[in-house]
């Protein structure tokens, strides 16, 4: 897992005029500072530190100032930073609290537990109804996939920046069929402004670019690896001489092996004004007929389909093509990588060392906190500005 995490620290002699009164809803703006009192705290380095008390000079309030990396707590926020770094890198709560007790850090698992929720509640954005603020981009890569949660399946949804792969948001879905994807994603569409929605070749994420007017681009290796997979077994069952659906269109042998290995080249160079010769060959077997009910489809039939398919397909395939005559500094390469790669990292790598989550807001708060310290990458995530 490649994270950048900045280690809050604690700097004894380093304090800050209180900004308003510890006495709730006084409005307060001047303290006396009274007296210096020890406190003991859990951290690396300091056993001990000194808080200030201060009092209010419009209520009399008396109330404790902690030098930087210190709150009321015991546990130091450089401790806290630790625990939750570590169970980013993959130790269970419980093993937190072992490595850092036997370094002499006292931590329960319960403090480790808490920390690390609250660090996860804090990131901002990252989720459907909140995404970063004013956040812009022309392309969004969408995928789902699906973590075990409880003993249950729970669909997340993940949708990245398709042009630099930034995470925008992290989400749970009821399902992925079109109607549940497009509510999930138009909002998101909307949001960051983007002309464009790039994904698998689902059907369902082609109803969704249809439906809210956005481009599509379909990732370009997806079809490449089922086109080939395709290929190669129709021309295997050709070469067998057992299938005799060609004979009644009609089509030869050596034509429809021809035909099928054309199919392979065209999906592979996605010369944009390859459709018509899509289509053309897709006529050759329009008149497949479709084999009677609980019958297996030949390959006549299936041939027939899958240049349907693709001459269909056709522009969301070879969409990137031209879109980048217009948009020569935002690059979109014609794959989902971004979005898989996203899932891969953020999502995948540390849930494959546990035996699922145990609940939903914490499968969703994890992977939104390490998928924004993947966004964060370059120049480090603060542990500090995410802990209370
Ligand atoms: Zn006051």
């Amino acid at each position: 897992m490649r994270l950048n995490l900045i280690l809050p620290k604690v700097e004894p002699g380093h304090f800050e005029y209180p900004k308003k009164c510890g006495r709730k809803g006084c409005q307060g703006v001047r303290f006396v500072p009274r007296q210096e009192v020890d406190k003991k705290i859990v951290d690396a380095e300091h056993p001990q530190v000194t808080a200030w008390r201060y009092e209010c000079k419009s209520c009399g309030y008396v109330f404790r100032v902690y030098p930087k990396g210190v709150n009321h707590k015991q546990i130091s926020k450089r401790v806290n930073g630790m625990a939750v770094m570590m169970y980013l890198l993959g130790l269970s709560y419980g093993a937190v609290e072992l490595v850092l007790s036997s370094l002499g850090m006292g931590i329960g698992k319960t403090s480790v537990y808490r920390a690390v929720q609250e660090v996860a509640k804090r990131v901002p954005g990252m989720k459907q109804e909140k995404l970063l603020d004013g956040y812009r981009t022309k392309a969004v890569g969408a995928d789902v996939t699906s973590v075990r949660c409880n003993g249950q399946w729970v669909t997340v949804g993940i949708a990245v920046d398709a042009i630099n792969g930034m995470v925008l948001s992290i989400d749970e879905l009821p399902g992925e069929d079109a109607e549940q994807l497009k509510a999930w994603l138009e909002p998101i569409l909307n949001a960051v402004d983007a002309e464009v929605l790039v994904s698998d070749d689902a059907d369902a994420f082609k109803k969704v670019s249809d439906e809210t007017g956005r481009s599509h681009q379909v990732c370009k290796s997806h079809v490449g690896r089922n086109t080939d997979a395709l290929v190669e077994e129709l021309s295997a069952i050709i070469g067998t001489g057992q299938d005799r659906s060609l004979e009644a269109i009609p089509v030869t042998p050596e034509q429809a092996l021809a035909d099928l290995a054309c199919l392979k080249e065209m999906i592979h160079s996605r010369h944009p004004e390859d459709q018509p010769r899509l289509e053309g060959i897709y006529l050759r077997y329009a008149n497949a007929r479709k084999p009677g009910r609980g019958k297996k489809h030949d390959v006549a039939y299936r041939i027939r389909n899958l240049f349907m398919d693709r001459w269909n397909l056709w522009p969301r395939l070879v969409f990137y093509r031209t879109w980048k005559e217009e948009n020569d500094d935002e690059i979109l390469d014609g794959t989902n990588n971004h979005c898989e790669r996203a899932i891969g990292w953020w999502i995948k790598e540390r849930y494959r060392s546990m035996r699922g989550y145990k609940q939903e807001h914490s499968a969703l708060g994890i992977s939104r906190l390490i998928a924004f310290a993947g966004n964060n990458l370059s120049r480090g995530l603060r542990l500090a500005d995410l802990l209370a």
